[in-house]
């Protein structure tokens, strides 16, 4: 598999390039467990479950199974107008493990994909409910939401923006919950999170509360560094979103199906949400599959007269993606790994901890099984590093130290420079210590460099 032939047809995903050196493109050919092996046959501890997504590990022959018995059966369908049983199926077993009253389903292809459904979906629902000007929808500062128009209008990363405005106008940005960088609140997060709660409020009331139709949050926030809910700051949200009429959208493409310990991420921090939308982990990655979970409320004007949501895509929902989810969660739930997840949390981040001796972590935040290490010039002030710094010290080494040692993960300067880990759920100890040794000496060799 010639690394030459992917840098002259395959268009990589958000990489530059130029100056790209073939033999540096990775192939990755094999993979079995938390580990996955590139076409030299060197093998790498997979940091970051693929792109958030492999929970239950590679090479699940069961998951490959399903996709064959279900390709055998029917292969394709759509889900205009007619229904097959995997869809029945999991939609079923979604609206039973699915929080509150969240108990219709709406599948599409990818995180994204469910995004830009649950946008267009508040806005009909609004339209239905006598209230059509409500439309508009509040993000977080950096968060990610994907990349379609309407996904990258939520999207708070200006950068990933400018190239393709205008995008879909009428989106509005709020602080994050990065307690790191909010010295001013001292420590103390609870006022901290009532504070960055209230902007959502603030931005309501600027706007005008018969513009904004929904509120997309994630339970923890990815870009940037896995920024944690401050204590009270869902229940705010909920309180504000309530007094308003703004729906909650709980964007858990990454944060559902264990990442965090439970099925929901919003279980973890006892908020109802009234729209769901996710998608990696509910197939492991193993085929693509979105999904918005949408509360009683929502859906009850649309079960009325002519009322239709014009909206679809022909591959939302495939059959054999919903075997394969079927399937996965059969093996998440055999394998207790919410449960694993639930239990060994503490030991990952204890681990992970120990980094915190070098000078150039400055801090280690995340939940479950989902950690941002964010690293600093100088601990006490928390300077962080210049452009030229990050590209020469983050881009130039730590990534490349880090993969030379056989462990894959993110090395992330969209905001201030951050390492993300996400490791399938099946690891454990010996995974925990592999990486935090790995990490040790790539970030030791990186302060040298500085
Ligand atoms: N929303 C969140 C919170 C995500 O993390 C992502 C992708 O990482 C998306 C949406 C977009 O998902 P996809 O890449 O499947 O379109």
């Amino acid at each position: 598999m010639s690394a030459t032939i992917a840098n002259d047809h395959l268009w990589l995903h958000f990489t530059r390039h130029a100056g790209l050196d073939p033999a540096d493109i990775p192939v990755i050919v094999r993979g079995e467990g938390a580990y996955v092996w590139d076409a030299d046959g060197k093998r790498y501890l997979d940091g970051l479950a693929g792109l958030f997504a492999v929970q239950v590990g590679h090479g699940r022959a069961e998951l490959a199974e399903a996709a064959a018995r279900q390709t055998g059966k029917l292969a394709y369908f759509p889900l205009w107008s007619h229904a097959h049983p995997t869809a029945i199926e999991l939609a079923e077993r979604l609206a039973a493990a699915a929080p509150g009253d969240l108990n219709r389903v709406f599948f599409t292809v990818s995180g994204g994909e469910s995004v830009e459904t649950a946008w267009k979906l508040a806005k009909q629902y609004f339209r239905l409910t006598g209230k059509p000007g409500k439309h508009k929808v509040i993000s977080r500062s950096l968060a990610y939401h994907g990349t379609s128009q309407g996904a990258l209008s939520i999207t708070g990363i200006p950068a990933a923006k400018q190239d393709f405005e205008p995008l879909v106008p009428s989106t509005i940005r709020v602080p994050n919950t990065n307690f790191y960088r909010a010295p001013e609140h001292g420590d103390d997060e609870k006022a901290f999170g009532r504070w960055a709660a209230d902007r959502i409020a603030q931005a309501i009331e600027f706007e005008g509360p018969d513009t904004v139709a929904a509120v997309f949050l994630e339970p923890v926030q990815n870009t940037g560094g896995c920024f944690v809910p401050p204590p009270g700051y869902f229940e705010r949200v909920r309180e504000i979103c309530d007094t308003y009429d703004v729906l909650l959208v709980s964007d858990e493409v990454i944060c559902a199906f264990g990442r965090l310990g439970h099925d929901f991420g919003a279980e973890r921090y006892g908020y109802l949400p009234d729209m769901i939308t996710t998608a990696k982990g509910l197939t492991s990655g193993y085929a693509p599959l979105g999904a918005v979970l949408i509360g009683d409320r929502l859906a009850e004007p649309f079960q009325h007269g002519d009322a239709t949501f014009m909206h679809g895509s022909t591959y939302g929902g495939h059959p054999v993606s919903c075997a394969v989810a079927l399937a996965n969660l059969d093996l998440i739930e055999r394998e207790g790994l919410l449960d694993h997840v639930r239990r060994t949390e503490s030991v990952f981040k204890s681990t992970l901890d120990k980094l915190r001796d070098l000078p150039i972590v400055g801090d280690v935040r995340g939940a479950g099984f989902f950690y941002g290490i964010e690293l600093v010039k100088d601990k006490e002030t928390r300077e962080t590093f210049t452009p030229e710094e990050s590209e020469r010290v983050l881009r130039g080494h730590v990534s490349a130290a880090l993969f030379d040692a056989g462990l894959y993960c993110r090395a992330d300067d969209r905001a201030e420079p951050v390492i993300q880990l996400a490791p399938p759920l099946i690891c454990d100890r010996p995974q925990f210590e592999e990486m935090e040794q790995i990490l040790r000496d790539a970030l030791t060799s990186a302060w040298s460099l500085l």
